[in-house]
């Protein structure tokens, strides 16, 4: 009974004015009694422009970062009241690439997400492993470290705000994608350190999402399994007919 969550991490692409045009089409696919929930997350500069264009369409707003304070002397900062005020409804938090070149800790990371929280937004929360854990066999415990100190402090109340994104590093804009078997085995530990910590009924109630090139070509699989609640997309999410494709393989 979870809502699938197709949502486009935009990342480092497009101009105010082609991520407008790219939401156009995006929305003009949506439609008002969609079955799946679509967010797409453009750069902050566009995040203005790409509202007015999805404006009373089912097309939600995210952010890719924020900074946990309320305003002031943050240079290059973007606040929780700023993204509200475009209306965004969700922010990725603790990408494994603000991880990786802007040294984002898992302390950190929780700062943000409690942040989020308390401001309204949803954060999706993402988490994910390198190739030299997966291969030392540390997948597991490391998923589970970033999620548990993700989540430190945040409230079962809260909970079923939070979405979960895993994301295997190595799967991420490298054309290799996890297994339909290999993502649902840390999917469902992920949602078994979320029952340990807040009961099995928030742990049912919580979207996990996949993300690391998934594709129209692999959607289909990937999204069959069991704990896969729908993706967080990168360079599929970039172009309008595979974004759609997408939501077509989550309907
Ligand atoms: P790709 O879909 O380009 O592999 O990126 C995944 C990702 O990092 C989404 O946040």
């Amino acid at each position: 009974s979870r809502k699938y969550l197709i949502a486009g991490n935009w990342k480092m692409n497009k101009t105010p004015a082609d991520g407008a045009d790219l939401a156009k089409e995006i929305a003009a696919f949506v439609t008002k009694d969609e079955s799946v929930e679509v967010v797409i997350c453009p750069t902050a500069v566009a995040l203005d422009r790409v509202s007015s264009v999805i404006e009373g369409s089912a097309v939600k707003l995210g952010a890719q970062n924020l900074y946990p304070k309320a305003s002031g002397a943050y240079t290059g900062e973007i606040s929780a009241e700023m993204l509200r005020a475009v209306f965004a409804k969700y922010v990725v938090l603790g990408h494994s690439e603000r991880r990786e070149y802007f040294g984002e800790t898992d302390a950190f990371v929780n700062e943000k997400v409690k942040f989020s929280l308390e401001n309204n937004l949803n954060p999706i929360l993402c988490i994910g492993e390198t190739l030299e854990q997966r291969e030392a066999d540390e997948t597991l415990e490391v998923n589970k470290t970033q999620l548990l100190g993700g989540l430190e402090g945040v409230s079962e109340e809260d909970m079923p705000k939070v979405v979960i994104a895993y994301e295997p590093v190595w799967a991420i804009g490298t054309g290799k994608t996890a297994t339909p078997e290999m993502a649902q085995e840390v999917h469902a530990a992920i949602r078994s350190e979320l029952a340990a910590k807040y009961g099995e009924a928030v742990a049912e109630k919580v979207r996990i999402l996949y993300g690391g090139s998934m594709k129209p070509a692999n959607a289909d699989e990937l999204l069959a399994m069991k704990d896969i609640d729908g993706g967080l997309i990168g360079g599929a999410a970039l172009d309008a007919k595979s974004f759609s494709d997408l939501i077509a393989s989550a309907r």
